[in-house]
């Protein structure tokens, strides 16, 4: 079974509908967004741009059901059979204040009701912004944790890797308290000591890239099973001097790895794309299988959340 184990809601969109509801509110397509989709790389501060020009588009809960619609269309043409994926309700409700909590959940309900029809699993992570610091992660809390929906599985982190981890981890330990599991996009756009410290620190269960961690700390993940999720087209895009792309190097250190899509919307490619990719880094047969396998193995979306401490 081929699972999608990492993409945003807000980087699903289908670019036909960005553009539909761009020219329906006389907006301007932001130039950052134009350069990805036709297959640029770009800064992360410019990919951020377009993330946040999607973003701003979510503002009903229709439109979160379509979000998650183009999710399930674009894992089901890839011949997968779920995704996680992440969202960040806070960013969207609290501080844009373009829609309620309730709205929000009640498109990504039906959007999960629309994809479960389809034969499609799927579970919602909720990520915080790294770069926000800890007080915003409490307040993301704060925002979900009284009536935590219970198709979430998990909390992440996202965004620049600016805040250490360790400063983090009162927020890991507060999540983790309410039945979530803690994931945390590190060793992208940061340095890989971020991925060790996320680990040691932050006590993260799976990180997102970590391409750029070193080989103790691929050592490190190996021992502890940790899962990492590797999204080779995201990588080319927004990490492009990370070069080669380790995924063989992290696959062969014992390293759990899966792959996703991450932002397929802005930077096009769907889960087969990204199995082409990694056959392309000369992987043998059977590492693929087990890229595959670990896929499943670890994915949220096909494991139920464990009950609140
Ligand atoms: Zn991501």
């Amino acid at each position: 079974m081929l699972i999608d184990r990492h993409c945003h809601l807000e980087g699903s969109l289908d670019p036909a509908w960005v553009r539909a509801e761009s020219v329906r509110r006389g907006l301007t397509l932001p130039a950052p967004l134009g350069s990805l989709w036709r297959g640029e790389a770009v800064a992360f501060d410019a990919f951020i741009e377009a993330f946040l020009f999607g973003s701003k588009l979510l503002d009903s809960e229709g439109a979160i059901r379509a979000a998650v619609g183009a999710a399930t269309r674009r894992t089901k043409a890839a011949g997968a059979a779920g995704f996680d994926l992440w969202m960040s309700p806070a960013f969207l409700v609290t501080h844009l204040k373009q829609l309620s909590l309730d709205a929000f959940w009640r498109g990504v309900e039906s959007g999960f009701a629309d994809a479960a029809r389809e034969g499609v699993h799927a579970c919602a992570v909720v990520d915080a912004v790294n770069h926000f610091g800890p007080v915003h992660g409490h307040a993301v809390l704060d925002l979900v944790e009284r009536d935590l929906p219970p198709f979430v599985a998990g909390f992440s982190t996202g965004g620049l890797e600016q805040v250490p981890f360790r400063e983090w981890a009162p927020v890991f330990d507060r999540a983790r308290k309410a039945g979530l599991r803690i994931a945390a996009h590190a060793g992208e756009n940061g340095p890989g000591s971020n991925v060790r410290e996320a680990v040691l620190e932050g006590g993260v269960e799976r990180i997102v890239h970590g391409i750029r961690a070193d080989d103790a700390t691929l050592a490190l993940l190996a021992e502890r099973g940790i899962p990492v999720d590797v999204c080779p087209s995201s990588n080319a895009a927004l990490a492009a001097d990370v070069t080669p792309h380790p995924l063989p190097r992290m696959l062969r250190a014992g390293v759990r790895c899966a792959l996703g899509t991450d932002d397929p919307g802005l930077i096009s490619c769907d889960l087969a794309d990204e199995r082409a990719k990694a056959a392309a880094m000369v992987l043998t047969e059977a590492e693929l299988t087990k890229l595959d396998a670990f896929g499943a193995a670890d994915a949220w979306c096909l494991a139920p959340r464990t009950e609140a401490s």
